[in-house]
């Protein structure tokens, strides 16, 4: 039986897939987060809670 401690799972850059260097754990609870990715240099808004992990659309800009 595992260590429930060490269920963490790596979050993954909605961009480009790779892994960043933000862990959640199972209560892990984030609300527009900025997840910075050091493979593509871009930052996301994330919302995160039970593993799953939503993007949000960065603050639009109005469109001509
Ligand atoms: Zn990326």
């Amino acid at each position: 039986m595992k260590d429930s401690l060490e269920e963490k799972q790596w979050v993954l850059c909605p961009i480009c897939g790779a892994k960043t260097r933000l862990q959640l754990l199972p209560e892990t609870e984030l609300k527009s987060f900025p997840l910075f990715c050091p493979k593509c240099k871009h930052e996301s808004i994330i919302n995160a809670k039970n593993f799953i992990v939503e993007t949000r659309q960065p603050d639009a800009k109005t469109q001509c």
